[in-house]
C-alpha cells in the first residue's frame, strides 16, 4: 500500500480569481506531478525517489513558485532552495540560494547521496553541483514575464519589506511507500521581493521539510519565517513521538492553533507511517493533490 501528497503552495487568494484556463492549467501541471510520483510507488519504488520525480515535475512547470517560474528576489534575480529526506534512516540533503541549477531537488539528492555534508549554499552548492555533473543554466533560464510584473507591481507598492501573505507557489511532496518508508521534498524561490541571500524554511530540515519513518513526512509552504521560528515539520513529527499524537492531532494543532496564534499563514501536506495523508492549510487556498493504491487522485486548489 503507498500513499503520496504534493502541493504547489498555499497562499491568499489572487486578487483577480483564477481563470478556468489558468485553473485547468494547475490542475494539469499537478497531475503530471502526482502521476509521477505514483508511477514510481506502482511499481514498487522508493518514496524518496517519488517525492523527487514529482518535485522535479513541479520544478520544471512555469506555473508555481519553484525551478523555472519562481518568484524574484527584489534585485530581480531567481534564488531557489530545496531540500530532501529520507525517512529510513534520517539522512537528508539541502541546497540554498543557488541560481544556475535546473532542478534543485535532484541536487539535494546528491547532497544526500554523497553524504559528508547535509545543507550547501550558494557559490558552495553550485560548486558541488558542477563537479558532480550538473550543467549550469543561466538564471534567465527561471525568469517568466509573470513573476517580472508580480515584482513590478510588489514595488510601486513599496512593500518589498511588509509582505506578510506569500503568493501561491512553493512545491513539495510527502510520500509512503510499500515497503512502509517515508520521504519528503520541498522546493521553492521563497517570497517575492525578498532580499538577495534570504533562506526560508523550505530547504531547512526539520523546518519546511523532515521524514522519520517511525512518525510522518511533512512538507510545508507559507510564510517561511514563521515555519522556520516554529521549526514546523519537526513539530509535528515530535507531537507524534512524544505526546503520542495521531498525525491528524499533531496538524490540527499546528495548523488551527499554533500558527494563528503567532500569525503565522500557511499549510503543510504530511504522510504517517500507516500511509494516513493529511493536506491542511489556513490560508485561503493550497494547490494539493494526493493518491493512495487503489483509490483515485483527487486533485484540490479551495
Ligand atoms: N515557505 C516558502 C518560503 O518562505 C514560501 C512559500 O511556501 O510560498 O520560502
Amino acid at each position: 500500500m503507498y500513499s503520496l501528497a504534493i502541493h504547489g503552495g498555499a497562499g491568499a487568494r489572487p486578487r483577480a480569481p483564477l481563470s478556468a484556463e489558468r485553473e485547468r492549467a494547475y490542475h494539469r501541471g499537478l497531475a503530471q506531478a502526482l502521476s509521477a510520483g505514483e508511477a514510481i510507488l506502482a511499481n514498487a519504488g522508493c518514496a524518496l525517489d517519488a517525492v523527487e520525480a514529482a518535485v522535479t515535475v513541479l520544478e520544471d512547470d512555469p506555473l508555481f513558485n519553484a525551478g523555472r517560474g519562481a518568484v524574484l528576489t527584489r534585485d530581480g534575480t531567481v534564488e531557489l532552495d530545496a531540500a530532501i529526506m529520507d525517512g529510513k534512516n534520517l539522512r537528508a540533503g539541502a541546497v540554498a540560494a543557488i541560481k544556475h541549477v535546473r532542478n534543485p531537488v535532484q541536487l539535494a539528492r546528491r547532497v544526500l547521496e554523497d553524504g559528508g555534508h547535509v545543507f550547501l549554499v550558494a557559490d558552495g552548492a553550485e560548486q558541488f553541483a558542477e563537479a558532480v555533473g550538473f550543467v549550469p543554466v543561466a538564471n534567465d533560464y527561471f525568469i517568466t514575464p509573470y513573476r517580472q510584473q508580480q515584482l513590478a507591481a510588489l514595488s510601486r507598492q513599496h512593500e518589498l519589506s511588509a509582505l506578510d501573505e506569500p503568493p501561491f507557489g512553493t512545491v513539495g511532496a510527502v510520500a509512503r511507500d510499500s515497503a512502509g518508508q517515508l520521504a519528503a521534498a520541498t522546493s521553492t524561490g521563497g517570497m517575492t521581493g525578498k532580499r538577495p541571500g534570504r533562506v526560508g524554511d523550505s530547504p531547512v530540515i526539520g523546518a519546511g521539510t523532515y521524514a522519520d519513518n517511525h512518525t510522518c513526512a511533512v512538507s510545508t509552504t507559507g510564510h517561511g519565517e514563521w515555519f522556520l521560528r516554529t521549526l514546523q515539520a519537526y513539530d509535528i513529527a515530535a507531537r507524534m513521538r512524544y505526546a503520542g499524537a495521531t498525525l491528524s492531532e499533531a496538524v490540527s494543532e499546528a495548523i488551527e492553533q499554533r500558527l494563528p496564534r503567532l500569525g503565522a499563514s500557511g499549510g503543510l501536506i504530511a504522510v504517517d507511517h500507516r500511509g494516513e495523508i493529511e493536506l491542511r492549510y489556513n490560508t485561503p487556498a493550497m494547490f494539493r493533490a494526493s493518491v493512495r493504491s487503489g483509490a483515485p487522485a483527487s486533485i484540490h486548489i479551495y
